[in-house]
């Protein structure tokens, strides 16, 4: 496939006429040959937009087999582009590129799950409410509930998962599969990958013989182009994965918006990962590799990196920090993703090392070349970390604190003491079961996904799976971005009260023509 540089709005491929933003390959520190991208106007996103809302009812509208296809139609479409794929999107993260077939594989599944998802039709939340024309003191109406589609998505494309949370990612897979057309804003870190991925979402599109305005990915800066597709009043929903500072702008730029709307922003997270007493005594060294595995997959770069260890002062943490240690003493300097992402983690390392009552634990190998990130393990007590909060800010990278505590008592006002996580890990024995029961209910309340014997990095896409957690991990604590469950942020109830047969959805009509479970007179079932 030829990467031209053009934006896709709707059927065309169009060419920003902005400034050329240039394609850079972190390892090198290089532009990557031509093509230049042209970035593109408010007009732009304009035109998008509105192909969107004319697209929407035509769209959501479509039989479930139909939409179910058109998603398995966009993964063999990825599938199909090969290496080509991996290639391109290896010289423009720095990726390796077994990391990114892996991710192409997740990609391609994710959206043949939503595919299952659509057809199933549970999302749809089917209730049927019979009327009760004989009830006193007052009748009840015959109600009937579905949810729709809430309209088009703008979906900010996440730098640090090329494929999977980009421009045929999760949130653009959750959208679709609600029946909401999707405009991608592409991250400037792989703009080659977003188009070819693009084009072949447009294709999809055109050999389906759908609305052009289903899908559309503009190229441009955030200021501009993103902050335009926010405030449009075509768009519905926004699904973004970044930093705290982007999350929050674009929050404020939606909730000012004459008709407010949602925005659901996975931001920061430090994953903290509790180290039980019995667990260490147990295991403390395989613990401690498999933390800094963990630590250092990605160069760090994941939003589930484990960026604290917290366990109680002894012996057994003394030998868990230097296991930890001699682990991380021999790890490879990795590249980052951009030169910005790869300036901000040396800032926040440097940052962490010279806070006071914070002390450098161990580094890993030395790095030369351009964007390479060392690991980095520190270690503080329990009275510091609590007495400055800025300990707590995420250092997107492989740097992880250790936080020695003096009892339990300390280890549960640590805990207390976190604002939103994506992930909460404890590693326990049998015998730290009571000390894990006292932490539980205090994690429940910071974290969307809690883990017990694992580490927290490798997130499945699965029914049961939660990717969110209270703020600053993300906008809205009620949402997933990952699993199928991530297509309710774009979904809303109608309820449809005394509609005669000929008018309802079909959903909801009397002879269950979809054939789906239904929640009937408060019994689930499939009739
Ligand atoms: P970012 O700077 O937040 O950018 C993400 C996307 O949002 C880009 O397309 C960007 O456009 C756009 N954007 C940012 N600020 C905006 C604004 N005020 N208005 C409109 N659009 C805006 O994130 P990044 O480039 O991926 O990485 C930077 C930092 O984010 C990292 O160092 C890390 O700290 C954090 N991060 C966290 C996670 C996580 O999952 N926790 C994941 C990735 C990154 P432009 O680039 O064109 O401005």
């Amino acid at each position: 496939m030829q990467i031209t540089g053009d934006m896709l709005i709707g059927g065309r491929a169009v060419r920003g006429p902005e400034k050329p933003l240039a394609a850079f390959n972190p390892a090198t520190g290089e532009a990557i040959p031509a093509p230049a991208f042209g970035s593109g106007t408010a007009a732009d996103v304009d035109a998008a937009c509105q192909l969107a809302a004319a697209a929407f009812d035509a769209y959501r509208t479509l039989p479930l087999a139909v939409r179910a296809a058109f998603l398995e139609r966009i993964a063999d479409g990825i599938a199909a582009l090969g290496d080509a794929l991996t290639e391109r999107a290896h010289a423009e993260t720095g990726l390796p590129k077994a990391r990114l077939e892996g991710e192409r594989g997740r990609t391609v599944g994710q959206l043949k799950l939503f595919a299952q998802e659509v057809r199933q039709g549970l999302w749809l939340t089917p209730t049927l409410d019979a009327a009760l024309p004989e009830r006193k003191p007052l009748p009840r109406a015959d109600l009937r509930l579905q949810k729709i589609a809430l309209g088009p998505v703008a979906v900010f494309g996440a730098s640090n998962f090329p494929l999977a949370f980009s421009v045929a990612g999760g949130d653009t897979a959750a959208a679709l599969a609600a029946g909401c057309p999707v405009i991608v804003k592409a991250h400037g870190a792989h703009l080659g990958t977003s188009e070819m991925v693009g084009r072949v979402i447009q294709q999809a599109v055109q050999e389906m013989g759908l609305p052009e305005g289903v899908f559309s990915l503009i190229v441009g800066a955030g200021r501009t182009v993103g902050e335009a597709l926010v405030a449009h009043p075509a768009i519905k929903a926004v699904g973004f994965t970044g930093s705290r500072a982007g999350g929050t702008a674009l929050m404020r730029i939606a909730a000012n918006r004459p008709e407010p709307i949602p925005v659901y922003a996975e931001m920061s997270s430090i994953n903290p990962v509790f180290l039980l007493p019995e667990a260490l005594a147990a295991r403390g060294a395989a613990i401690a590799q498999g933390f800094v595995d963990s630590l250092v997959l990605g160069a760090g770069q994941f939003c589930t990196n484990p960026g604290l260890a917290i366990g109680i002062e002894g012996p057994a943490l003394d030998q868990f920090a230097q296991a930890a240690s001699r682990a991380l003493g021999v790890k490879p300097a990795q590249t980052m993703l951009t030169a910005g992402i790869h300036a901000a983690y040396e800032e926040g390392a440097r940052r962490l090392a010279e806070t006071q009552g914070v002390s450098a634990l161990a580094q890993g190998q030395p790095a030369s070349g351009p964007n390479q990130a060392f690991a980095a393990l520190f270690v503080t007590d329990a009275q510091t970390f609590l007495a400055q909060p800025a300990l707590e800010d995420e250092v997107f990278g492989p740097a992880s604190t250790l936080v020695r505590c003096k009892d339990e008592a300390e280890l549960l006002a640590v805990a207390e003491h976190f604002a939103g996580q994506l992930t909460a890990t404890i590693q326990m024995e049998r015998a730290d079961l009571p000390a894990a029961m006292r932490l539980v209910p205090i994690l429940e309340r910071k974290a969307g996904r809690l883990l017990v014997n694992g580490f927290p990095t490798g997130v499945e896409v699965a029914h049961a799976m939660v990717h969110g957690g209270p703020f600053p991990a993300t906008s809205d604590s009620r949402a997933t971005s990952v699993g199928t469950s991530a297509m309710e942020r774009f979904l809303r109830p109608v309820c449809y009260q005394d509609f005669p047969a000929e008018l309802l959805p079909q959903a909801l009509a009397d002879a269950n023509p979809l054939d789906l479970w239904r929640r009937k007179n408060g019994e689930l079932m499939r009739g």
